[in-house]
């Protein structure tokens, strides 16, 4: 029987807490269960992730540190093993917070509210008594309401006097003993919604039917052709008052119990029967692999490199179904909430009632139902963004991560984890299948295929043999040149979009830009000012007319001339996509222009209003950003131009150039989807980048091979592991000191000299939020010395005395901004 537990909790510290079990629990208790346990002044439900029959022993003296917990939340552990297991190594693994990311894990809403409860002691009611009669004071008007109710809220007393007062009253009051106050445990947010369902339980004999009245046998009849009602639909069907209803049960003739009802997010839509295609060869044999690891039940990792529209998803489907055919459970994860529709949506056509969804936009209780019913095993597919990893599946066979280089597969801020590297972890501890597909895989994922630790299948063709779009390059130098002064388009690209027009096809203008740095361009030659340690662009900061690279802390005054041309054309890059769209309607009046960036996006309805009316031929043309490249099918797009592709190849960011592929590479797949060829326009100052070349001539490999050999030059992923190290604060002072302070104690654990470690560098965005942000980065061949010293700095400055929560340390940063 347990007597201690270790218990991890949802707040920021990197540590469990070990608590002693009250007798009551003891032989109740399970790993994965919650209890209420308390915490500094307050009481939290943590998550029971250890059990103990003895203490630890190498707690040692600490053992006065020991608290007694309260009650028990679960019988029934919230958590499967499964689940306490690939947490445990993604707090371990991204050095986050284990009780975090447990919470991460489960839907939100589920734990109960903390209550305050006011109660009246013996004092209280002996200083009741001695206050005089016409006292009016708060303190007796306090003590009289107590008198009257057991147990009080603060919020049941609130209409005595104003918060602070009644605050300070309170506490006061406490103080002398008059009153306790207490935590309890309330309701939580989610629940289980229920209605209350009437069934006929004893049908009364013959005779005393007659008794009845007129409308309580109403109400019997109503059961003669159904055995269920709600309450309110057989009052309505009878047409009597629930009152007849209720005498009724009363007498035992109707039982009146509650059930559940499910919350469906897929309520509203339309599913239509799915085609049943043969599988072209390619298709067939690639799914042929991926059946027999299915079969011998092993961990098995595929990469699946199939150019956009290949048929990948219909390979996906067909894992599923033997997937389920062995009597196991499938999870496929997709990048963007906007793309969950449309495989959901497929997904259930195919499987029906066994799909659940998981993503944050459905409502807390379409989140909570579908979860149970993954936890209950009705639901045996699970379809969602990065959290959806953490769906509580039993039985795991089958892991897709459609799209497996889109960075949104990273979660941006604690707890940090990669929603694709925990699916693949997580599919090998379970023995299960996992399948990362993909049009570009990542550089990280191909060197795996390479070197042997994933299985590589390719799917080279598109169904029905559609062309590829034919993408080509604009180069922008020419354009100035011919002008004498900057252009946004170019006369070919604006040719083109009235050409478009004039077929009645659409087109699609796109802005590569991220982040939000900018940098220097020299208009004459193309040249961006480059580091001399880090091979990255520098960023312009505008307020000190400076240069800085964001690694390694390198800078230099902006130049007035370019470096490597002499020329004066040197402008600072930086166009929005309202700007853009601007400039558009102004040139083509004649066209139904529409754009789509994250403002537009963040409006759920306006979004998908835009895109149904373009898909409708309503608009014309969209303008936006690189989001617009992904997952819509558009058949009457047939030219897509992307206006400027150099911010986002300058970026100060090592994948730069593996981005851009990837976008012109997407951007591709999206015109000429119909039966008409597509043309793709490129405006760049870079004509001769390799991502570009490469991406126009549609050839990943030998894009691969060239990038592949700068991340080794540069000693870059995947050649070495790479953490960053954010500090922040509201005192810049104070961050630039703990950072340097962090880099003396990086250096001293260092001493082996197995990690390099680079800065602290203003962060490229030096200022967040009132935070001012430094940043460092540590890179090592070795994973495991990499966070040998970085938690041992961690550990020193903390024991000098800085917040560990001005610190952030991410381990495999996505995105260097
Ligand atoms: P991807 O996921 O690689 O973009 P999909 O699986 O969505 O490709 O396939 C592209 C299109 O081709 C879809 O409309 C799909 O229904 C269709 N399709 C897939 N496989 C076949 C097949 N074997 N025969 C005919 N059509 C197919
Ligand atoms: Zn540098």
């Amino acid at each position: 029987m347990p007597i201690y537990a270790d218990v991890a909790v949802p707040v920021h510290v990197y540590q469990t807490f070990l608590y002693e079990l009250p007798e009551a629990v003891r032989p109740l208790v399970q790993l994965g269960a919650r209890i209420l346990v308390p915490l500094g002044k307050s009481l939290i439900a943590g998550y029971v992730v250890g059990l103990h029959t003895q203490l630890p022993e190498e707690l040692g003296t600490k053992v006065d540190e020991i608290k007694v917990t309260g009650a028990l939340i679960d019988e029934i552990p919230i958590c499967r093993q499964e689940i306490l297991q690939i947490t445990k190594w993604v707090a371990d693994y991204y050095a986050s917070p284990w009780g975090e990311v447990i919470k991460a894990a489960l839907p939100p809403g589920i734990s109960p509210i903390i209550e305050e409860r006011i109660r009246i002691t013996g004092d209280g009611h002996a200083r009741l008594e001695a206050l005089t009669e016409d006292d009016s004071s708060l303190q007796k008007q306090i003590l009289k309401e107590l008198l009257h109710n057991d147990a009080m809220s603060r919020a049941g007393l609130a209409h005595l006097a104003p918060e602070t007062s009644l605050n300070r009253t309170l506490r006061e009051m406490e103080q002398q003993g008059w009153l306790v106050r207490d935590k309890t445990q309330g309701d939580a947010q989610v629940k289980t919604k229920t209605r209350r369902v009437v069934q006929l339980q004893h049908p009364p004999a013959e005779e005393s039917i007659e008794k009845l009245t007129e409308g309580q046998r109403r109400v019997l009849d109503a059961f003669r052709s159904t055995s269920k009602l709600t309450v309110p639909g057989l009052s309505a069907l009878a047409s009597v008052n629930v009152s007849t209803v209720m005498s009724l049960a009363k007498k035992g003739i109707l039982k009146i119990t509650n059930e559940a009802v499910r919350r469906d997010p897929f309520s509203d839509s339309a599913f239509t029967k799915p085609a049943d295609y043969r599988l072209t060869n390619q298709q067939t044999s690639v799914l042929e692999r991926i059946e027999a690891s299915l079969s011998t039940k092993e961990y098995t990792a595929f990469l699946l490199h199939g150019v956009t529209g290949s048929g990948k998803t219909e390979v996906y489907i067909r894992a599923m179904r033997k997937t389920l055919e062995l009597g196991r459970s499938a999870m496929m994860l997709v990048p963007e909430i906007a793309l969950t529709p449309v495989f959901s949506n497929r997904l259930r056509s195919h499987f029906g009632d066994q799909v659940a969804i998981f993503h944050s936009s459905l409502q807390r209780g379409e989140r909570f139902d579908e979860w149970t019913r993954v936890r209950n095993g009705e639901a045996r597919i699970v379809i969602g963004t990065r959290s959806a990893v953490f769906a509580p599946i039993a039985n795991l066979g089958l892991v897709v991560v459609d799209e497996e280089h889109e960075s949104s597969y990273r979660q941006q801020d604690s707890p940090y984890y990669s929603g694709r590297d925990t699916a693949i972890v997580r599919a090998q501890k379970e023995s299960a299948t996992v399948i990362l597909g993909s049009a570009t895989p990542s550089l990280e994922s191909f060197h795996n295929a390479r070197n042997g630790k994933y299985e590589y299948l390719q799917l080279s063709e598109r169904i029905g043999a559609r062309p590829m779009a034919a993408a080509s390059i604009i180069d922008m130098r020419k354009v100035f040149a011919e002008h004498g002064k900057p252009q946004v388009f170019s006369d070919e690209l604006a040719e083109a979009i009235e050409q478009t027009h004039a077929r009645g096809e659409q087109s699609i203008i796109l802005l590569n830009r991220r982040g939000y740095s900018s940098f220097v361009l020299c208009r004459s030659c193309g040249e961006t000012i480059q580091c001399p340690n880090c091979d990255v662009t520098l960023t312009y900061h505008r307020a000190e007319r400076v240069m800085l690279c964001h690694y390694c802390n390198h800078s230099e005054p902006a130049p007035g001339t370019c470096p490597a041309c002499g020329k004066k054309y040197i402008y600072y890059v930086g166009e929005g996509t309202e700007k853009l769209e601007e400039l558009l309607k102004e040139r083509f009046p004649a066209l139904g222009i529409a754009r789509i960036d994250r403002d537009t996006t963040a409006r759920r309805r306006r979004f998908e209003k835009i895109l149904l009316d373009f898909s409708r031929g309503q608009i014309d043309m969209l303008v936006g950003t690189q989001m617009l490249a992904k997952g819509h099918d558009f058949p009457n797009v047939t030219l897509v131009g992307v206006v400027s592709v150099d911010a986002g190849l300058a970026l100060a960011d090592f994948r730069a150039a593996e981005r851009t592929f990837q976008l012109i590479t997407q951007v591709a797949g999206r015109a000429g989807r119909g039966d008409r060829p597509g043309r793709v326009l490129i405006q760049t100052y870079h004509p001769y980048h390799y991502a570009l070349r490469h991406a126009c001539a549609q050839d990943y490999e030998k894009f691969y091979d060239e990038e592949i050999v700068y991340r080794q030059n540069h000693s870059y992923p995947p050649f070495v592991a790479l953490a960053s190290v954010l500090v922040h604060g509201s005192d810049l002072g104070r961050v630039r000191s703990d950072a340097l302070e962090l880099r003396r104690e990086l250096d001293k654990a260092n001493g082996d000299r197995l990690c390099r470690i680079l800065g602290p560098a203003p962060a490229p965005l030096a200022r967040l939020k009132g935070q001012h942000r430094f940043q460092l980065l540590i890179k090592s061949r070795s994973r495991r010395q990499l966070r040998v010293v970085a938690d041992a700095a961690l550990k020193a400055i903390a024991e000098q005395g800085v917040n560990l929560r001005s610190i952030n340390l991410e381990i495999d940063p996505i995105s260097m901004m």
